[in-house]
């Protein structure tokens, strides 16, 4: 079939097949744990569900401003207020289906074919191949001490005449790690320096923990938002756990604001004033939503690292944030999409391999589920894989013998 040789080139995720996988287990009645998942499991905010709830009694559901509503754009306006010290106006900002569709609408705004991106591994799977979808390259610095902190000298050497920006996630996915403030601050400065465009997709930002307070990169910027290239990419599908909502946004110099709302206007028109609304009640409302989503996390990465650190060989670098952490399973197995099929054949755990992120020979694995289930998952591989661990094990209520490691 004649289909786009550029469209068939996008990836199909090797999570997917995972993911079917593990449906069709499921559905055979087995007692498949899911550490792959990628949203936390609290209900709807309140504030969001009565805000939703009033909108659709009203009736009135109609076209918004391709760039989003003006309340809605108040609301991200107070909440760049509080988190990032910055008063931008209503041209700042552009309200989008998702943070996901943020990024797309921004890289398509800044690319020109063979515009090269760099990208900092471990990264977010979908970086790379919106740059290809947009004709450009992704360049990818991969840390080579193993703490998935980048180092700004290997960033400078992949800095060429074709580079027009980089992205950054922190705290990321899917390491969990925080980008330390010295290294953002000479980032913004090298950015500043070279005229590149600095992304920074915050979406996790307010999941932080020991103490910390969510990072703040924009500050080490003394220019004005318009006058400069930082762009800040945010929403409400992780901290507010709404992902099935499909509401980001981008905060951003005004020509870039205005480009990127003529590209959403001629593609989705506007995101779902239904969704508006309830991103704007989520914004508005209680706060404390985040707060505890926070702590659970938190309690569960303390989880996760107790159980991990009794597997022999897994050495894993101590989350800051997200609810996502990378252990390195190389004493086990190299190959990762491998070790995750024969983690959900054998110990009916789902993860996700490391090559999808760049960094091979690491699983992802996500504790945004129930305690229980973080600390049974990972009993689980251990059991699958560590020939010093007991060989029986219940999985559900069936007991199962390791019979190869
Ligand atoms: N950035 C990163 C790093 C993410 O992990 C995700 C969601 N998996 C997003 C952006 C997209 O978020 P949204 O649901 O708002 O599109």
């Amino acid at each position: 079939m004649a289909l786009s040789h550029l469209a068939r080139s996008i990836h199909e995720s090797p999570t997917l097949a995972l993911n079917e996988k593990a449906l069709r287990l499921r559905e055979r009645g087995e007692a498949v744990i899911n550490l792959g998942i990628g949203e936390p499991k609290n209900k709807t905010p309140i504030g969001a569900v009565q805000a939703a709830a009033a909108k659709l009694s009203d009736g009135d559901i109609k076209y918004t401003p391709a760039d989003g509503l003006l309340s809605l754009k108040k609301a991200v306006i107070r909440y760049t207020e509080d988190h990032y010290q910055r008063l931008v106006a209503p041209e700042n900002v552009i309200i989008c289906p998702g943070a996901k569709m943020a990024l797309f609408d921004l890289l398509y705004t800044i690319l020109n074919p063979q515009d090269e991106v760099i990208l900092l591994a471990p990264y977010w799977v979908t970086y790379p191949e919106i740059v290809r979808m947009l004709y450009g390259q992704p360049v990818v610095v991969t840390p080579e001490d193993g703490t998935f902190h980048p180092r700004l000298e290997d960033i400078e050497e992949a800095t060429g005449t074709y580079t027009k920006a980089i992205i950054v996630n922190s705290p990321n996915n899917p390491s969990g790690v925080v980008y330390d403030d010295g290294f953002m601050s000479e980032l913004v400065a090298f950015c500043e320096r070279k005229d590149l465009f600095l992304i920074l997709d915050d979406i996790y930002h307010k999941l932080v923990f020991d103490g910390r307070t969510p990072p703040n990169a924009l500050r080490f910027s003394k220019r004005d938002l318009d006058d400069g290239k930082i762009i800040v990419i945010n929403g409400i599908s992780k901290s507010y756990g709404m992902t099935g909502f499909r509401i980001g946004w981008a905060v951003a110099g005004r020509a870039v604001i205005e480009v990127m709302t003529n590209v959403q206007a001629q593609t989705t028109s506007c995101p779902s004033a239904l969704l508006q609304a309830a991103a704007e009640g989520a914004l508005t409302g209680i706060q404390s939503v985040t707060e505890s989503l926070r702590m659970s996390m938190q309690n569960n990465r303390d989880i996760a690292l107790r159980e991990l650190a009794a597997l022999p060989g897994v050495r894993t670098v101590r989350p800051g944030g997200t609810f996502y952490c990378l252990p390195d399973f190389r004493a086990y197995r190299g190959d990762s999409l491998e070790l995750s099929h024969f983690l959900l054949e054998t110990a009916l755990v789902v993860t996700v391999p490391g090559m999808e992120f760049g960094m091979e020979g690491h699983l992802r694995l996500s504790y945004a589920g129930t305690p229980k289930d973080v600390s049974e998952g990972i009993a689980r591989i251990r059991w699958a894989l560590d020939p010093n661990a007991p060989d029986e094990i219940y999985i559900g209520d069936r007991k199962k013998v390791r019979d190869w490691a």
